[in-house]
């Protein structure tokens, strides 16, 4: 691609982009989805529970279409994606988002909870970006994005089931990477830190030592929001990152480096 040294701010534009954003009805993919409208994207947000989409879809407005889709059907991929090109546009950025988190100790963990957490967090973005790329290598490329944790960079207890999850999107990013350059498809992982979400906020509130162990480690001394992830979705997404593919890259004011 050859760029024009003269291009202005319009470089980090996503318009006439369409983006998939999985579990963009609430939290980190909500902050993403308002961010990636702002930047000029038609979005589509996914998750199984239609009430909160509806309720999402209202704030974003007319550049946001929703559909119900639990991302564990995994046969039912492909399907979903035709349908959503065919309703909407073809999709030019994937966001998988979708999450679920499991606080256990690793004794008290079952083998079908553990499975649970890999089926959501795991496998689904697996057949999700198999499904895409399939799509977007017959256009003209796009981009996919991971959401790791720092429960996947850190040995943290009480989470060996959703922190192997995370730690494996980075083997499967390095993989994907190496396959789907061709097609200029560029694939990225943002980690968020701690950031304020209902997930998060579930898994704090009842757990004080923890908060205050994590907000210990925060060099910038405040948790993240939704939007800081969004604008980073942005960025990563956006013709300004065009060299950048196989990222880890921490969003989380210095959790990660900070002793
Ligand atoms: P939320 O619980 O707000 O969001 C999770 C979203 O995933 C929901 O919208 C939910 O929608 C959707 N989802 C869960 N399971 C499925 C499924 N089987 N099929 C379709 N959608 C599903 O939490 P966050 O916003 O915090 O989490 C978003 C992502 O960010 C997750 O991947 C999480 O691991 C990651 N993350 C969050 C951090 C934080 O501090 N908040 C830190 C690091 C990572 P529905 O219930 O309608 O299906």
């Amino acid at each position: 691609m050859t760029m024009n040294l003269n291009m202005g701010i319009e470089i980090f534009s996503l318009t006439k982009k369409t983006a998939l954003i999985t579990g963009g009805g609430t939290g980190i993919g909500l902050g993403i989805a308002k961010a990636m409208i702002a930047a000029g994207a038609t979005v589509v947000i996914t998750g199984r529970d239609a009430d909160k989409l509806l309720k999402a879809q209202k704030k974003l407005g007319d550049n946001c279409f929703y559909f119900v889709f639990d991302v564990t059907q995994k046969a039912a991929i492909p399907h979903f994606i035709n349908e959503i090109e065919n309703a909407v546009a073809p999709i030019d950025i994937l966001v998988n988002n979708a999450g679920i988190h499991l606080k256990k100790w690793a004794l008290d963990t079952s083998d079908a909870e553990f499975e649970n957490i890999i089926q959501t967090n795991l496998l689904s973005v697996f057949g999700l970006s198999k499904a895409c790329a399939k799509k977007m290598s017959e256009r003209t490329g796009g981009t996919i994005l991971f959401i790791g944790s720092m429960a996947g960079i850190f040995g943290i207890d009480r989470v060996a089931a959703y922190g192997t999850s995370k730690a494996a999107l980075t083997g499967l990013m390095h993989s994907l990477v190496t396959e789907f350059s061709t097609y200029n498809i560029r694939i990225n992982t943002i980690v968020p830190g701690w950031i304020e979400s209902p997930m998060f906020l579930n898994a704090v509130n009842s757990d004080p030592l923890r908060k205050q162990k994590i907000t210990s480690r925060i060099a910038m001394d405040s948790f993240g929001t939704p939007a800081d992830i969004g604008y980073t979705a942005v960025f990563l997404s956006s013709t300004a990152a065009r060299y950048i593919t196989g990222v880890v890259l921490p969003v989380d004011g210095g959790a990660a480096i900070n002793f």
